[in-house]
């Protein structure tokens, strides 16, 4: 039985009492639609429960953790879980930090690292010889202490000794390496003077435009008297550009002020608001800036005055000027941290042909480690990553790519590696070098379990476990498992359905000329876009493909989003560089669907957010029962008081702090979850209370709500491949995809006028194919009615489907950026330096 984890019985969400083998140091497949009960199975009860065992074994207390609703769970191993979330939130995180590439570099840069001399400019080279460098993680901590007083550095020219270098130097989170005005964040705020101030008007005119009517009156008196305790008048009627220097420091700047106080020195500045003791317009910003922690959490007008851009001092760089004088063979660490992965490497790889013997000799296993680290993200598809790319930019998919080959360095053995979806955000192409990583991973003794929608993954499973058949309680058990080959031969499997189809070529269908008008953007060169010019046709389906990092993204997001923003008054958010759109007078809105998480609020749920809870609440107010009650609409909120239970403050649940663990829900014991008081309890509608209605799905609320315009925003999302949902899970509990399409559905319910241009990322991200085909569906209906849409996808389905494709390429990062093929799929399948006509020519047949 050594060879088996064993479960039995799981009863989690919607699990029918399942029970089931998976086989150890074997690749794993979890398949099934979606809400079929894969992370219930997955992440709630095995994940939870190796957490559990894991913790009694070392002889914590576990009372309070739930245990999972199963009867055993035999066989298992200590568990990494790795999901899509990005674990790294600090803008101090970068690609280099995270994998440590970075720290290995902070080592080469201060021990081979060259500098001028600072008396005579000429080249400071240092003394080899140094052998004791590893290993580095001591290193960097207690270099000081260990070498206290090595070797400094010698001019040869002029004999000028010069201080040692140090890792620190090269770190821009600490103070010995960072550029001291951007603290290392490589970001400045400064303060828009433009979005302040109208020049053309006078202060008495409304020239200070952030004031509101208050300030507006009262700070002109201010001013005056400031004015006159220093002997000079303030022009309130003339316009700001023309004031003079001294008063337009007095403006700004205030009295406190350096620039202002410079003008009068030696005279002491008021002491009274009264007597004029006047702050300066930008210098009170700060402050209010500094009093919020710089969060912009203050009225719009005042957010949208600072502006984040590029440090002026470090160019971004983080690092002082001294640590990027430093260089190797003529690069500094900056430079080598903008370069890719792949390029790094090549450089690295160069170098030691660069150095003497004896250099060689000790360097030698530094280079080793350091190309071994590089290589890793390589090998999952991540060449095209910068070092300098902060972390928590990177998708959800190469956040969790990255992880996972950071874990391939770990060596661990007899690992239960769970894994949600890897290839989301993967081209096709890359699909077989995930494969490659997860084989390593079995092959080093672990169990992988991946939950996949991935017909080729599929296939590459040493076995696989087919959840369903359906979705919510139409799910829940084992409906097949084994090889791909043993689960085509099941019938009621919708997986081996699939699999079976994935082996035909898809048929040819007529594509859509759109409505005769284009979407042009043109000259785009925002991140690594090689002076993109591309005509979208509008009134179409259209997807943007290429491997991950060829510029997708920047494009639709970073680009037509932005720009769409600023010509629909939505946003003042720059876009990224372009030479221009034409077009936009043939829409009449945009609306772009990311997959960030929804409401940071544990508030917000999926009834809340798709704007469903207000008309269901009224329903309930409406009913003769809540008037006789003197119950209104408020009353069926969980959000105040009123009628919801206060013990929980309608949340059903409490959270219980464990200080050092991660908090643990328990059911509230007043209300026993039902989230209302009784009085509000006691109304029902077709014998269903307001808790009711919460806990059931989207599915299940259709037919309660029939003839409504709820149950047609309900029905949306159903069409989305979201009905297993419940009405009150809480948005923070939703997958990056489901997210997506929860957004979606929101926008889609809303009643459309005009032409919509849509933007979607990935929007089949956690869906099984047959998912897929119903998305499709939905998406067709929405272009059918007039509108466009463009989805950046691997998709091969979804892809082949599109009326036009913009391929983009060849590679990621620098090696991409450009369009290498466009037009119909057919069109594209012709293309040969195209990875993705390759493989659409494979599947059209
Ligand atoms: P899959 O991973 O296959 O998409 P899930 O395991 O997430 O499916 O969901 C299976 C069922 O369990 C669905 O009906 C879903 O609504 C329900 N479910 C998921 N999470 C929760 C939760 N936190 N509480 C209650 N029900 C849940
Ligand atoms: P795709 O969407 O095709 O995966 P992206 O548009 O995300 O590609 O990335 C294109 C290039 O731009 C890559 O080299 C990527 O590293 C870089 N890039 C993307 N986002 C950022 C960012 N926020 N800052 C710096 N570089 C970025
Ligand atoms: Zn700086
Ligand atoms: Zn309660």
């Amino acid at each position: 039985m050594d060879d088996y984890i064993v479960i039995q019985g799981a009863r989690e969400h919607n699990l029918k009492n399942v029970s089931l083998s998976i086989p150890k140091r074997k690749l794993v497949v979890l398949t099934g639609l979606s809400g079929s009960g894969k992370s219930s199975l997955a992440m709630e009860t095995l994940q939870k429960e190796c957490q559990r065992q894991y913790m009694e074994s070392m002889g914590m207390v576990t009372d309070f953790i739930s245990k999972p609703k199963v009867d055993s769970i035999t066989g298992l191993s200590p568990s990494i879980s790795v999901g899509q979330q990005t674990t790294h939130r600090s803008p101090r995180s970068t690609v280099g930090t995270v994998t440590e590439i970075y720290t290995y570099l902070r080592v080469l840069f201060a021990k081979l690292g060259e500098r001028p001399c600072p008396r005579c400019g000429e080249t400071v080279v240092p003394s080899f010889g140094d052998s004791a460098v590893y290993p580095i993680a001591e290193t960097e901590e207690s270099e000081d202490e260990v070498r206290p007083d090595a070797e400094e550095a010698v001019c040869r020219a002029c004999a000028a000794r010069l201080p040692r270098l140090r890792m620190a130097h090269f770190s821009f989170n600490k103070p010995e390496g960072a550029c001291p005005s951007c603290t290392g964040l490589g970001v400045a705020t400064t303060v828009d003077i433009a979005a302040i101030l109208d020049e053309d008007r006078s202060v008495a005119d409304g020239g200070v435009t952030h004031w509101d009517r208050l300030s507006a009156e009262y700070y002109p008196d201010v001013l005056k008297a400031a004015a006159l305790h220093y002997g000079f008048a303030f022009d309130l009627h003339v316009p700001i550009r023309q004031l003079g220097e001294v008063q337009r420091d007095l403006l700004l700047h205030g009295v406190g002020s350096e620039l202002f106080s410079r003008h009068f020195p030696g005279k002491k500045p008021p002491k009274s608001v009264g007597a004029g003791k006047f702050e300066g317009v930008v210098t009170q910003l700060w402050r209010r800036y500094r009093e919020n922690g710089g969060d912009h959490a203050y009225p719009k007008k005042i957010a949208q005055a600072f502006v984040r851009r590029s440090c002026p001092d470090c160019a971004g760089t983080r690092l002082r000027p001294e640590s990027r004088a430093v260089t190797i063979r003529g690069v500094s660490i900056a430079d080598v941290s903008g370069w890719s992965l792949e390029r790094l490497l090549d450089w690295l790889e160069r170098l030691p042909r660069e150095l003497d013997r004896e250099s060689i000799r000790v360097w030698e296993p530094v280079f080793h480690d350091l190309a071994e680290r590089i290589r890793r993200p390589i090998d999952v598809g991540l060449n095209y990553l910068t070092l300098n790319r902060e972390a928590n930019t990177l998708s959800g998919g190469e956040a969790q790519r990255l992880r996972l080959s950071s874990l391939l360095g770990s060596g661990l053995t007899g690992v239960l590696y769970v894994l949600d979806e890897p290839t989301a955000g993967l081209h096709p192409r890359d699909t077989r070098k995930l494969i490659g990583v997860l084989r390593k991973l079995v092959e080093l003794g672990n169990t992988v379990l991946v939950i996949e929608h991935d017909v080729d993954v599929m296939r590459a499973a040493d076995h696989l476990i087919d959840i369903g058949p359906g979705s919510g309680s139409a799910g829940g058990t084992v409906v097949a498992s084994g090889t791909a080959e043993r689960i085509m031969s099941v019938p009621d499997s919708v997986t081996g359905q699939t699999l079976r189809e994935a082996e035909k070529p898809i048929g040819f269908r007529p594509r859509r000329p759109g409505n005769g008008n284009a979407l042009t953007v043109r000259g785009a060169t925002a991140h690594n876009l090689k002076s993109v010019t591309v005509s979208f046709p509008l009134g179409t389906l259209i997807a943007l493909t290429g491997v991950s990092g060829s510029g997708k993204s920047t494009l639709l997001f970073d680009i037509v989003e932005k720009a769409a923003g600023i010509r629909f008054g939505r946003s003042r958010e720059e876009a990224g560089p372009h030479a221009g759109i034409d077009g936009f007078e043939h829409i009449d809105k945009a609306i772009a669907v990311d997959q960030s998480p929804i409401g940071r609020l544990s508030r917000s749920n999926v009834a809340t957010y798709t704007d469903l809870f207000t008309p269901i609440r009224n329903v309930f107010a409406a009913l003769p029962e809540a008037a006789s009650r003197k119950l209104t609409s408020r009353h069926f909120s969980f959000n105040v008081p009123g009628g919801r239970c206060e013990k929980c403050q309608g949340m059903g649940t409490l959270q219980l702090d464990m200080h050092f663990l991660p908090d643990v829900e328990v059911l509230c014991p007043v209300c026993r979850g039902r989230r209302f008081s009784d009085s509000v309890l006691a109304v029902t509608y077709k014998g269903f209370s307001i808790s009711d209605i919460l806990d059931m799905t989207v599915e299940e609320c259709v037919p309660v709500f029939e003839g409504m315009d709820i149950a047609d925003k309900l029905t949306l999302l159903s069409e989305t491949g979201l009905g297993y949902l419940r009405l009150g899970q809480p948005s923070t509990t939703l997958s990056g995809g489901e997210a997506g399409r929860v957004k979606l559905a929101r926008e889609l319910g809303k009643p459309g006028k005009g032409h919509t241009l849509y933007l979607l990322d990935e929007p089949t991200t956690g869906l099984h194919p047959r998912d897929v085909s119903r998305l499709r569906l939905l998406l067709d209906r929405l272009v059918d009615a007039g509108n466009t849409v463009i989805v950046i996808e691997h998709n091969p389905e979804l892809i082949a489907y599109a009326d036009w494709i913009a391929d983009f390429g060849p590679e990621g990062g620098e090696a991409g950026g450009s369009i290498v093929a466009q037009g119909t799929p057919e069109q594209v399948a012709m293309e040969e330096r195209s990875h993705t006509g390759r493989y659409l020519k494979s599947m059209l047949g």
